[in-house]
């Protein structure tokens, strides 16, 4: 098991409190990535800042043995944080990290200032303690990540795929441990497709329904078969693909009024057993065949992606067993979106592995502060084993 030992250099915990102190909503970094380049810089990382749309982004490299050394190795992760919500029923101050009862709290605790400060200490340590013989190590740190997601690491990505680069592991420090530090390692993500469906009609007096065109009827029935529908099994890794309604509204405000609207919105998750267009041509299919009149607007924000489990994942198995004890952590591949989606295409082996992510985006957010210098071994266990 792992013992905690001083360091000379700061703390997971230090970092963790002086980036949860800049109030970092998304784009704001509210300075966040500039902390962490000066602790990068110290270290002879080259940085470049790729910003965007007020959107701030740090690609920063360092190679070993030399220039461009393979493997390019990526530590990914956002600076940015959701909302706070009702500060007023925070039991401190959500941009004043406060410590209670052995957890450290504070917006962006667990989601996802901790995996920042636990990524920059194990790079500390490493080049301290270890130096790689080979390779190249790069932080890829945006602060897009809880918002649209467009200026941010999708960016990052394109530029990289511009130069050529093609990373060969990332590993994003988003929470993903579910009871205890190391427990889970998120291998893949589902795609999100979403649409907002507008079924037209023909507005009349309920009295008179022969001479008005009722939508919420017409979408009836479409609804029925759209809830209804299996759209996939779903495979060894993957749930089958999941169609949620999160909106239906129609009607005037008057009882006595067929409106001569109606809206629907609803969202796919879904794995590699189907993709967007597909899924796209079915619900079409359907609309059609019951002859309704509507217009659609998709949004698409991620294919899917499964990475294979190859050095990276065998890495991060042996780092975590030898810090935390825990022999093998399940995989997942629920859950919302994340950056790892846009890294993941460039060919590189993706894990996410961080905290525990039980109050993310809650009220009262928080990290077990025993978690926070184990989880930096865990990333320097990796990169030592990927970089030896
Ligand atoms: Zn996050």
């Amino acid at each position: 098991m792992y013992a905690a030992s001083p360091r000379a250099a700061g703390s997971v915990l230090e970092l963790t409190e002086a980036l949860i102190a800049r109030a970092s909503l998304t784009p704001d970094d509210a300075g966040c990535s500039a902390l962490i380049a000066e602790r990068l810089a110290r270290l002879g990382f080259a940085l470049e800042w790729l910003n965007r749309e007020g959107v701030t982004n740090l690609w920063a490299t360092r190679s070993f043995g030399a220039p461009h050394a393979a493997p390019l190795v990526i530590l990914a992760g956002h600076t940015d944080v959701v909302p706070p919500g009702p500060v007023g029923q925070w039991s401190s101050d959500p941009f004043t990290p406060t410590l209670r009862e052995g957890r450290l709290y504070g917006r962006g605790a667990a989601d996802m200032k901790s995996g920042l400060a636990a990524m920059v200490c194990a790079v500390e340590r490493l080049i301290c303690e270890q130096p790689p013989r080979r390779g190249t190590l790069a932080f890829l740190i945006t602060s897009d990540e809880e918002g649209r997601a467009q200026h941010g690491t999708r960016h990052v990505c394109t530029v990289l795929r511009e130069r050529g680069l093609k990373p060969d592991y990332a590993v994003v420090g988003e929470a993903s441990s579910l009871r205890r530090l190391g427990d889970r390692l998120v291998i893949g993500r589902r795609g999100s497709l979403g649409c907002d469906l507008r079924v037209l009609g023909r507005q009349g007096h309920v009295a008179y329904p022969e001479r008005a065109d009722n939508p919420i009827h017409r979408l009836a029935p479409v609804l029925a078969e759209l809830v209804a529908a299996r759209w996939d099994e779903g495979d060894a890794d993957f749930p089958p693909t999941s169609l949620q309604i999160s909106n239906f509204h129609a009607g005037t405000g008057a009882n006595n009024v067929i409106p001569g609207a109606a809206e629907l919105v609803f969202n796919f998750r879904y794995g590699p057993a189907s993709n967007a267009e597909g899924l796209k041509a079915r619900v079409h299919e359907v609309l059609d065949r019951h002859g309704l009149r509507y217009e659609a607007q998709w949004w698409h924000s991620g294919e899917p992606f499964l990475t294979r489990r190859a050095a990276l994942f065998e890495a991060a198995r042996a780092a975590i067993a030898e810090v935390t004890g825990l022999e093998t952590p399940q995989t997942f591949t629920g859950g919302g979106t994340s950056d790892a989606r846009f890294i993941a295409p460039l060919g590189a082996e993706v894990i996410e592995l961080g905290p525990v992510n039980d109050s993310i985006h809650k009220v009262d957010e928080y990290v077990e502060v025993a978690d926070l210098e184990p989880l930096a071994a865990i990333y320097q266990g990796i990169l030592s084993r990927l970089l030896a």
